[in-house]
């Protein structure tokens, strides 16, 4: 019998999410080990490689280049991934970047060219709605035709609260980037303007808290997203896709009910992980097997440019209180399906 290939997994950034990959990798899916790890916090790097058996290393570029290293998930803070997804590509390593792939356009289109220049696909980008369950029915209610053709989608995005140094701005690159990536995904097209506005500040908030994010796209498709980054009762994301002939809608899930005299008590998810607990893992466990067949389904680098490009327009709509518009290269052939 053939022996399951096992690929040794190097991870950069061993923070909450890098930990949380970590853990699942070693105990939930298969076909993959953690070989080695690197996060500037050394302590914690040392205990999450501890737990796995896993080494660590001195420096990002020393996991990248370790020989039982087959591939590598990036974790560390944004503003980090386009050089460390840069230095994967050129040493040939497949790698799955965390959200955002970069902080600028710009270093998001470096990681674009750089594999286009590559010529195979070797990036993959933390867009874990994709593999969400109830998300994937509202794209199949879309793709079969049975809800005509999409004409508004109405997002909900709400956290329980944020530490106190998230900034404004961090509401649209860290939190509706998701709402980005959906909407691209599940219209299968480009966003071409972006408009927020931001109303009765929440007493809980330290910056603009709601926001209502409203994105154009190419046919003229209207998105409207309230994000709400301080709701205090949970985490609650929903998505309405409305069609000409119907609709397809997301609800936020209830994990349990009690009943009791007079009454009835639903649970909302507590956090991000509760509510896509699975979504990570089937994205992770897609990764691990396309690099084996080198065939990937998740968000590409060009996703996760396209992504940043509309953050950033974001982020100056916010900013300067007008509409802007999203300006993208023209999509290189590279990426044609994918
Ligand atoms: P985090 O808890 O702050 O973890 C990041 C870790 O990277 C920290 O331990 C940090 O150390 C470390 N680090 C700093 N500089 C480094 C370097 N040069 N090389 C390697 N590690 C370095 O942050 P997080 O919440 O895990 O987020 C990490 C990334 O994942 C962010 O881009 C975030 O947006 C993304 N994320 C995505 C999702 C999703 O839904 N897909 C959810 C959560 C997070 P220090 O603390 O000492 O700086």
């Amino acid at each position: 019998m053939e022996k399951p290939v096992t690929l040794g997994i190097g991870v950069i950034g061993t923070g909450n999410i890098g930990t949380y990959h970590v853990d699942r990798i070693a105990s939930r899916l298969s076909g993959a080990a953690v070989t080695a790890v690197f996060d500037v916090a050394t302590e914690r790097a040392r205990e999450v490689a501890e737990s796995v058996g896993a080494a660590t290393r001195d420096q990002d570029l020393d996991v990248i280049h370790d020989p039982g290293v087959d591939a590598v998930v990036v974790a560390s803070p944004g503003h980090l991934h386009a050089d460390q997804v840069l230095a994967c590509i050129e040493a040939g390593k497949p790698v799955m970047c965390e959200k955002p792939l970069a902080t600028t356009t710009s270093d998001a289109l470096k990681v674009v060219e750089a594999e286009v220049a590559a010529g195979r696909q070797l990036v993959q980008v933390g867009f874990m709605r994709r593999y969400d369950q109830g998300y994937r029915q509202v794209k199949e209610a879309l793709d079969s035709g049975s809800i005509g053709e999409a004409l508004v989608i109405h997002a909900v995005h709400r956290n329980p609260s944020v530490p106190e140094s998230f900034r404004e701005f961090m509401a649209i690159t860290d939190s509706v980037v998701h709402e980005i990536d959906t909407s691209r995904w599940l219209l299968g097209e480009e966003i071409v303007a972006v408009t927020v506005r931001s109303g009765k500040r929440s007493p809980h908030a330290l910056a603009k808290d709601p926001q209502l994010v409203h994105f154009e796209t190419e046919s003229g498709v209207l998105v409207d997203v309230e994000s709400f980054v301080n709701c205090q009762y949970g985490y609650d994301v929903r998505c309405e896709l409305v069609g000409s002939e119907g609709y397809a809608v997301l609800e936020n899930p209830m994990l349990s009910a009690s009943v009791t005299s007079g009454g009835r008590r639903t649970t909302v998810p507590a956090d991000w992980r509760e509510r896509f607990d699975s979504a990570y893992g089937a994205e992770l466990q897609a990764w691990i097997d396309g690099v084996t067949t080198g065939r990937y389904d998740g968000a590409s680098a060009w996703d996760g440019y396209a992504a940043t490009a509309v953050a950033d327009a974001g982020v100056r709509a916010l900013e300067e209180g007008r509409t802007v518009a999203v300006d993208l290269v023209d999509k290189p052939s590279f990426y044609a399906g994918r």
